[in-house]
């Protein structure tokens, strides 16, 4: 099939390059130049494992290719898709803005059937609206699919590739045929591609999100209360998540949500929950949760050094919301930055992948260095924000030498509080024992 993909951010340039991988031909189109000039010279604009190889092998076959020429994208394409931001506006309602103007634009180029899918999270009501959009500039027939992306930064091109489910929200026969088989290699397995009106569909991207958001936030408060009654939030998480009906996932407690998805994703359905009339005030809990567990590390830190850090300095390891991402958008480090900036302190930073998006965005707040033994030269302590893989089973002896006090608050609970005690740390965690 022949389709175009409008965007290429983390949904965008995975969806055009896994689509590619079953044969279709995909031209992206992306307003930024940089980029596209980038990606047609061969180079991934961000890190997200897997993505690559894909990238390469299609790009080789022509199968792949990219423009900022958004006529030349959707001249022949069956299937367009939108994978366009929806940043939270200024009243936390999402902003529709680059979904609205890049369906005018479409609408104006087009010249025969187009199937219009929608892969940004959007607001319910939004496939009405860019149906609108069509109807008033043009007299072609198009169909506009909400499409929901469920896949996650750090495993996306499995994500897509074995998608849990697809939602598919449209009531037209003739989308829904030339979604199925779109569609069709992605689920060989038997997972369901799930039709369903537009609206439920547009609502069940915020209702899972929201849902996830208030699962992690629930165990952060668990956590919390542990460290005040003395119990061991590992043992109380091994204890629910056994349970079928809770399940083991997403009950890892920390410090608080980010990226660029649950916080915006949360914050948007509350506002449409209030346009409609409703307060969901559960969510408005996890919001305001979720702002507290974001510095409950800053707080540890400042409760340790009787709120006087000014002129210590740390080493902080993780900057991504997440491990295996580039992505630092409303990252708890930034977070944690900031506020330790405030009271005086100054921070040695490492990430694997999230340096260059922090420096482009803070600049030189603070240093950034190689490794994440670099870090640690007179720092007074080591602060944890991302559970990197490669941050669970670091060389103690080396962090002895260099560290100068062994002090770590560690926001991800990575190390055995048992072999904490035995190696001298002082270790806070979350939700877990203090140890020193
Ligand atoms: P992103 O910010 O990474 O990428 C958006 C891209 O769109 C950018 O490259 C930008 O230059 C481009 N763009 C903006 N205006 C354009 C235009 N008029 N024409 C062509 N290109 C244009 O965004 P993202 O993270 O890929 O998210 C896109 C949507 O998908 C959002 O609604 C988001 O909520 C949703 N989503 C994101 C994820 C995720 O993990 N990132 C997962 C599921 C759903």
């Amino acid at each position: 099939m022949k389709i175009a993909v409008i965007g290429t951010g983390y949904v965008g340039l995975v969806t055009g390059t896994c689509l590619s991988e079953t044969g279709n031909d995909v031209i992206c189109v992306d307003i930024n130049e940089a980029k596209v000039k980038k990606m047609q010279n061969g180079e991934v604009p961000i890190y997200e494992p897997g993505l690559d190889l894909l990238f390469h092998r299609n790009i080789a076959q022509k199968r792949l290719t990219f423009t900022t020429d958004l006529a030349a994208a959707v001249k022949d394409a069956q299937i367009i898709f939108m994978a366009l931001p929806t940043p939270p506006g200024g009243d936390g309602a999402a902003d529709l803005s680059y979904i609205l103007g890049a369906a005018k634009d479409i609408s104006k180029l087009i010249t025969d059937y187009k199937v219009i899918v929608n892969k940004s999270t959007v607001p319910v009501g939004t496939a009405d609206k860019v149906s609108a959009v069509f109807a008033e500039n043009t007299n072609v027939e198009v169909d506009v699919v909400s499409n929901p992306e469920f896949l996650r930064e750090g495993v996306a091109v499995d994500d897509f590739m074995k998608p849990d489910r697809v939602v598919l929200g449209t009531k037209s026969e003739r989308a829904k045929k030339l979604m199925t088989e779109l569609y069709g290699p992605y689920v060989r397995q038997g997972n369901p591609i799930l039709f369903m009106d537009e609206r439920s569909s547009e609502l069940t991207k915020y209702a899972a999100n929201s849902f996830l958001a208030t699962k992690i936030t629930f165990m952060n408060e668990v956590a919390n209360l542990c460290e005040m009654v003395g119990a061991d939030v590992d043992a109380v998480r091994r204890g629910i998540g056994s349970d079928e009906r809770i399940g083991k996932r997403f009950l890892f407690p920390g410090i608080g949500y980010g990226g660029s998805c649950f916080p915006k994703d949360v914050q948007a359905l509350v506002k449409a929950a209030d346009e409609s009339k409703y307060d969901f005030q559960i969510l408005k809990s996890v919001m305001e949760v979720n702002e507290r567990q974001k510095t409950i590390l800053v707080d540890k830190i400042l409760k340790y050094y009787k709120n006087d850090i000014k002129g210590k300095h740390f080493a902080l390891w993780g900057l991504a919301f997440k491990p295996e991402t580039d992505d630092i958008r409303e990252a708890p480090a930034l977070y944690i930055i900031d506020a330790l900036v405030k009271h005086g302190a100054t921070l040695s930073v490492f990430d694997p992948e999230g340096m260059e998006n922090v420096k482009n965005i803070i600049g030189d707040k603070v240093v950034y260095v190689d490794n994440q033994y670099e870090a640690l030269k007179d720092a007074d302590a080591l602060l944890i924000a991302t559970e990197w893989s490669v941050f669970r089973n670091p060389d103690f002896d080396r962090m002895d030498e260099i560290l100068k006090n062994k002090i770590i608050f560690d926001g991800r609970n990575l190390y055995d509080l048992e072999k904490m005690v035995d190696m001298g740390y002082y270790y806070n965690s979350i939700g877990r024992k203090l140890i020193g």
